[in-house]
């Protein structure tokens, strides 16, 4: 099956549009042990190094494409979109303009925006993108979704690692979807016959820039901090809601669009702290950790917000900054203090 590779920073690239016109969605995502000295040659230095990492990816990996789409996330996946035209050669490059806010203007403007790019891959690649295709993509997404929901509900029962964890939400973007598929199927039921939770681990939510290497969390197992829940778009938001079945295929892409988990690229933020918010009560967890890459805005403000509000709430709650680097031993000191304290405080505070 022919790839069609997409870079974005939170979950906005439509995958069911590529997958109507036959293709197999594959989310960029760089790799943190090649580094991104490719990139550099043309990046500041002072640039989220993700976004780097996943222009050195293109350069890299680009021939085996078949196309590549550009979704608007943060400022760094916007601007590539011109950095990427002009340097990543021999495949068509796309762009799709997602709205930040979420009212009637935005929402048909990205209704517009959806069937600008279905109108540009048919020109591009002489396919077929009537309805009936968008709604069996869509019908399958929703398979991968809601096994997914299936999935990541155990986390909190069973002793599924953080990197089991890592590991499902990585192939779900990057695998084709009728094999993904199958995969969640067997992997739901190896979950399944797990272990109860353990009892030296204590469960957190985690949130903040998107975490794209295992190594990572590894760490946090190390330290002994087990996701439970998050609001990542490698993780919840990627299949927390479902597209919805309706006789309209790109309209309820727009309505699957504005309704998932907010990322903090996005406007009104107060929803992102309510899903946060929401996921703590239902999964009865007392700690956040919450994080952003180096040079990763979008994270780091929005946390000037979260963090308070969230202590305010009684919850346990750090916050920090962290390289793109697979190995952090540094880190592993101040989760392990993070892990104790909470242990020595016991639940919410002042609640
Ligand atoms: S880590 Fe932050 S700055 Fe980098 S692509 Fe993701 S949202 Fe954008």
């Amino acid at each position: 099956m022919k790839t069609f590779a997409y870079f974005d920073s939170g979950h906005e690239f439509p995958e069911e549009i590529v997958m109507a016109a036959g293709f197999s969605p594959m989310k960029i995502l760089g790799d943190v042990h090649q580094g991104t000295a490719a990139a550099d040659e043309y990046l500041f230095p002072f640039f989220c190094p993700f976004a780097r990492g996943c222009l050195s990816d293109a350069l890299a990996n680009s021939e085996k494409w078949d196309g590549i789409g550009v979704a608007h996330g943060c400022d760094a996946t916007d601007h590539h979109y011109d950095m990427w035209r002009a340097h990543v050669m021999g495949v068509p490059i796309f762009w799709v303009n997602t709205p930040m806010k979420i009212d009637q203007t935005a929402q048909i403007f990205y209704r517009k925006e959806l069937t600008r790019f279905i109108d540009n891959l048919i020109k591009q690649y002489s396919v077929k993108i009537g309805e009936n295709e968008l709604k069996d993509a869509i019908r399958l997404s929703n398979q991968v979704k809601s096994l997914m929901q299936q999935l990541a509900s155990l986390r909190a029962k069973k002793d599924i690692s953080n990197q089991d964890y890592f590991e499902m939400t990585h192939k779900a973007v990057q695998m084709p979807k009728e094999l993904l598929v199958e995969e969640l199927k067997t992997t739901l039921a190896d979950w399944e016959g797990r272990g109860p939770f353990p009892a030296g681990k204590t469960p957190i939510l985690l949130t903040g820039s998107d975490v794209t290497f295992v190594e990572y969390m590894e760490l946090l197992d190390t330290a002994g901090l087990r996701v439970v829940r998050d609001d990542l778009s490698l993780g919840e938001r990627y299949f927390a809601t479902t597209i919805p079945d309706t006789a309209d295929p790109v309209q309820a892409l727009v309505t699957y669009s504005f309704d998932m988990p907010r990322s903090a690229t996005r406007v009104p933020s107060d929803s992102r702290l309510e899903y946060i918010l929401g996921a703590l009560k239902d999964t009865k967890i007392d700690a956040v950790l919450s994080q952003n890459m180096k040079f990763c805005e979008p994270y780091a403000m929005d946390a000037v917000w979260t963090v308070p509000a969230l202590k305010g709430r009684g919850y346990h709650v750090m916050h920090f900054e962290r390289d793109y680097t697979p190995s952090d031993n540094q880190m592993l000191t101040r989760l392990e203090a993070f892990k104790e304290t909470i242990q020595q405080k016991g639940g919410r505070q002042n609640v």
